[in-house]
């Protein structure tokens, strides 16, 4: 899993990253599922731990271009989970009230308490990548951003908050596909906004938001994971994976019962 790992400084183009990319899998597509559903039942064991034991805190970022496949993570990878103990924040264009604050206001408020596991729908980081891309803000200010950003969130991980960071990467014909569908289908429109069309003529200067993004704020503490995600059961299976992997690493314990309570009979 590390090789999707980026390393602190690394720099990315991302042209060169395979979407396509299924090199860690090596059965057929199904057995991939069957896989997925597998991990998805520890990934239920692991969160009723981290619930139990209400001492870890755990953030999940999810960045993707439209399309990208962070609707289909959350549905698939954490079908499931209790919902006690798992939460998704979205963000959106910031409302007027958050406007008024500083872009970290909005984000700090919805980070994970202990036991809890919480899931971003974009994040933070469309600071430095919608609002660069569209000039919202000069140039000198969302560069700041980076630094801040980090330190952000080594105080998150300092005070106990694992942070995962993936970023799904499509590919810009896989993109087109997924968009004509939501036109086509239905049952998808709800999800098609024409703003997605005028999104997609800026795709240049995304990729190379999303480039800066990863070599300025993937770091030891916080690392982002640049996944292949034109293929959906290939992009639920490392993410499943990687989160499990993550998860396991904190040697989570159930907390300790009332003294005595073994051989009680309730009458
Ligand atoms: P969606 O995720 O499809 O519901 O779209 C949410 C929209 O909100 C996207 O177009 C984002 O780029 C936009 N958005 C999220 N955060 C910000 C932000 N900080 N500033 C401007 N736009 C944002
Ligand atoms: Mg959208």
């Amino acid at each position: 899993m590390d090789k999707y790992r980026v390393k602190p400084d690394e720099k990315i183009n991302l042209s060169k990253f395979d979407t396509k990319d299924t090199s860690l899998w090596d059965k057929s597509k199904e057995k991939a599922k069957s896989e997925v559903i597998k991990l998805n039942e520890e990934l239920e064991k692991l969160q009723e731990l981290l619930y139990a034991e209400r001492k870890h805190k755990i953030l999940i970022v999810l960045q993707a271009m439209d399309t990208g496949g962070k609707d289909g993570v959350i549905r698939s990878v954490f079908e499931g989970v209790n919902p006690a103990g798992v939460r998704v924040a979205s963000f959106k264009v910031p409302s007027p009230i958050e406007m008024d604050h500083d872009y970290l206001w909005r984000i700090h408020q919805q980070t994970p308490s202990k036991g809890e596991l919480v899931i971003f729908n974009r994040s933070h980081y469309e600071d430095v990548l919608v609002v660069r891309v569209h000039n919202l803000v000069p140039k000198n200010i969302w560069s700041s951003r980076y630094e801040h950003i980090n330190a952000f969130e080594k105080m998150l991980t300092d005070e106990g908050t694992t942070i995962l960071k993936f970023f799904l990467h499509i590919s810009k014909d896989v993109q087109k596909e997924r968009l004509q569908e939501r036109i086509d289908m239905p049952e998808k429109r709800w999800k098609f906004s024409s703003g997605d069309l005028k999104e997609r003529l800026l795709w240049e200067d995304y990729q190379k938001a999303y480039e800066d993004m990863l070599q300025k704020t993937s770091t030891e503490n916080a690392p982002w994971y640049i996944i292949p995600a034109d293929r959906n059961w290939y992009r639920n299976y490392l993410i499943s994976s990687i989160i499990i992997k993550e998860l396991k690493k904190l040697d989570m314990k159930y907390p300790q019962p009332e003294e005595g309570i073994e051989n009680l009979k309730v009458e």
